[in-house]
């Protein structure tokens, strides 16, 4: 044996017994906290110590800081797991009258939005559709600063659908062989029609790294051809996705309203749906059998009627969507439906994000908000099976990924709180302080 490999064995036996010392600035204590664990919404005195991108300890007794530890005091106040919104759209920031932008000014406002969400608390999200997996290998790489993107790449979508958001005069992609539509260009949208187009359209998406499948469902309130009572797209097309997805061991997220349509969705295989406004008692019972999320979102359709760039039909749409949520939510609480935290804010709102909390608080207990802000959303993201590649996040636990916002006030008892910026003292994610005072 050389005097390398002895001293390569030597430094391993070392390691062994020692332990190696994580980096001084990869060791974080946090002092006299009053941990939301994600679940419990009782709060509890603690001191949590983070070593590298984990929380290595979590204790009511004192831990002493490790050498050359960041020791942030609490002060008794709240630390939460990061925040998740179920349903982001980076690149749907651009206002709807201004959807045919060159693809480096998307990019660029969805960058300002990426980091508008970490500020605001948010480590993790879920892009419902339209932005390239791209944005998140950029902000993991740490080019870019945001949240953990879990993309769905191109919606998928029927043409006449939801997702079809050529204007009246652009040429159809397959029928003129040629795309005139940005829309399409860029890559929010996929326009696919039959069993291959429908495969081919979610195999691409996963090929460039989406993490689940987005598909137009059913009728919509921001696009222009379709009433919301259509049904799209086939049963036949749908289990296409459906079956394409899990052969990743993935699943399909479906925008959707109506009962029909849920109902078509679920019965061939459609995991989650979002929004579902406008379904009946006995859409949610098949719902609940099937052990689908319904994705929620409140502030959205109080406000979506007022966006710029809004048709009058688009905001009749909207109203008439908006009718069903209070039957939706209670729906949600009767049969006990999973449905996590989700936004869909677009068009430039993603710097109001912080008002979903707000809205929600008409429906819910700021625990129960809390609680799907964090360890449920977290629930939803892990059905994208192996294609997650990240350890486990959404809650406090020991071993568990260091998603962490320290909290001015205490937003069991007022969730509005979560509005204002200034109120999170200190955000961190995967164990990197990002905001500290
Ligand atoms: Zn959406």
């Amino acid at each position: 044996m050389n005097s390398w490999c002895r001293s390569l064995i030597c430094l391993a036996l070392v390691t062994l017994v020692l332990g190696v010392p994580a980096s001084a600035e990869t060791v974080v204590l946090f002092k006299d906290v009053r941990v939301f664990d994600g679940v419990d919404p009782k709060l509890l005195k603690a001191n949590v110590l983070v070593e590298g991108r984990k929380i290595s300890k979590i204790s009511s007794r004192a831990i002493d800081a490790p050498d050359g530890a960041v020791v942030i005091e609490g002060n008794n106040r709240v630390l939460s797991p990061g925040f998740i919104d179920l349903h982001a759209h980076l690149t749907f920031q651009a206002p709807k009258d201004a959807m045919s932008l060159h693809p480096w000014a998307v990019g660029a406002i969805a960058g300002k939005a990426a980091e508008h969400y970490l500020m605001s608390g948010f480590t993790s999200i879920r892009d419902a559709g339209g932005t390239h997996p791209d944005i998140a290998r950029i902000i993991e790489s740490g080019t870019i600063e945001g949240p953990r993107v879990f993309p769905s790449g191109a919606v998928i979508t029927q043409t006449s659908g939801h997702g079809d958001f050529r204007g009246p005069a652009d040429a159809h992609p397959m029928l003129s062989g040629d795309c005139v539509s940005h829309y399409l260009g860029n890559g929010h949208s996929v326009i696919a029609d039959g069993v291959p187009e429908w495969l081919a359209g979610v195999r691409e998406n996963l090929k460039h790294g989406a993490t689940q499948i987005k598909i137009m469902g059913g009728g919509g309130v921001a696009s222009d051809y379709d009433p919301i009572h259509t049904l799209q797209p086939s049963p036949e097309e749908i289990r296409a996705a459906v079956q394409a997805a899990s052969d990743w061991d993935t699943y399909v997220l479906a925008h959707s309203y109506t009962s029909e349509a849920v109902t078509r969705l679920v019965e061939n295989g459609v995991k989650v749906i979002e929004h579902g406004l406008l379904i009946d008692d006995e859409t949610a019972r098949l719902v609940a059998e099937n052990d689908v999320v319904i994705s929620t979102q409140v502030k959205i359709f109080r406000m979506g009627a007022d966006l710029p760039g809004m048709s009058d039909e688009n905001r009749r749409k909207m109203l008439e969507v908006q009718a069903g949520q209070d039957n939706l939510i209670s729906l949600v609480k009767k049969y006990d439906i999973k449905t996590g935290f989700g936004t869909d804010f677009v068009f430039g709102m993603y710097n109001r994000i912080g008002e979903e909390f707000t809205a929600r608080a008409e429906y819910f207990t700021p625990a129960e908000i809390m609680r799907q802000a964090t360890s449920e959303s977290a629930e939803v993201i892990r059905m994208a099976g192996k294609l997650n590649r990240y350890d486990n996040f959404g809650e406090i636990r020991e071993g568990w990924l260091a998603d962490l916002v320290l909290i001015e006030g205490n937003p069991m008892e007022d969730i509005s709180i979560l509005e204002n910026q200034d109120n999170l003292a200190v955000i961190m994610k995967a164990g990197r302080i990002v905001k500290r005072p």
